[in-house]
């Protein structure tokens, strides 16, 4: 990856869902401006008793998110210059971050959301009655006229919402998908991860443990394959080397030479992978 000054690159952090939240566990947030070098810089800070350093992320929700620990002292001046020394590498990802939505914006006003990535390719979405004897709900993949479709075959007797099937669905693909590429690519690292998942891991797209547990999101199903892969081959050399050192970058080189092309399709996606079923927020009622 890109060297981040220090901080390391997050290549993504949407919002997480709420956490219920105690008394002694409160987390304090609030927007504040940072002049910086180059102009002044919002920032949301986050104090959390739960943080144990000062670290700095690009949220594609909130922007520059800062979180403190809670009893940490100095507070925003301290803050302020932290953010001074990484200044070029926050301007940068804001400036990829505003690109991703303006082309975000655009698909919405051409009438692209009926469509969805699956695979890396658009998808037309088609909402389509299930016959009467069927009782499930499903997604079937049909090659289309002009590219290929997902319809989305809604039976009644099934309660879920259509955004829920399709995720259902995916997510279902996703594990399949993922667990072959794990399979794959595992003798050729020489490791043997002991458990996989597949979630909705809103931090990364991927993390290994030195237990040797994996980690998957599985909107990784959006993307090309090759990204996909890129993200297995990168958390399956973790359990050979841990860190972001030579050594690692060598040994995902081995597998996936163009890994830091897919990286990059993946930052530059953040956005579109994590909001790809929000057309369907609150769609509740089936085919009609
Ligand atoms: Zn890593």
């Amino acid at each position: 990856m890109v060297d981040a000054g220090g901080v390391r690159p997050v290549i993504w952090t949407p919002t997480r869902p709420p956490r219920r939240r105690t008394g002694a566990d409160r987390i304090a947030e609030g927007r504040h401006v940072a002049q910086l070098a180059s102009g002044p810089l919002a920032f949301t800070l986050r104090r959390s008793p739960r943080a144990r350093r000062l670290r700095v992320t690009v949220d594609p929700v909130k922007g520059v998110l800062v979180t403190l620990p809670a009893r940490r002292l100095g507070g925003v001046r301290l803050v302020e210059s932290f953010l001074a020394e990484r200044e070029a590498w926050l301007r940068r990802h804001l400036a990829s971050q505003a690109r991703e939505w303006a082309r975000l914006d655009a698909q919405r006003t051409s009438g692209q959301w009926g469509a969805i990535r699956y695979l890396g390719q658009l998808h037309r979405l088609h909402v389509v009655p299930a016959d009467p004897s069927v009782r499930r709900s499903s997604v079937l993949r049909v090659g289309g006229i002009d590219g290929d479709e997902l319809h989305l075959v809604l039976a009644p007797s099934d309660r879920r919402a259509p955004g829920r099937v399709l995720e259902d669905w995916l997510r279902e693909r996703a594990r399949i998908v993922i667990a072959g590429e794990v399979d794959g690519a595992a003798p050729a690292l020489g490791v043997r991860p002991i458990a996989v998942t597949v979630r909705d891991q809103r931090t990364r797209w991927g993390s290994a443990a030195r237990s040797g547990r994996l980690s998957f999101s599985w909107r990784l199903i959006l993307a090309p394959p090759e990204a996909l892969h890129t993200v297995v081959v990168h958390e399956l050399a973790h359990l050979r080397q841990f860190g972001h050192g030579p050594d690692f970058w060598a040994l995902v080189g081995s597998l996936r030479p163009d890994h830091r092309e897919w990286r990059r399709w993946l930052r530059e996606h953040v956005l579109e992978l994590h909001t790809a079923l929000e057309p369907f927020d609150g769609v509740t009622s089936a085919a009609s």
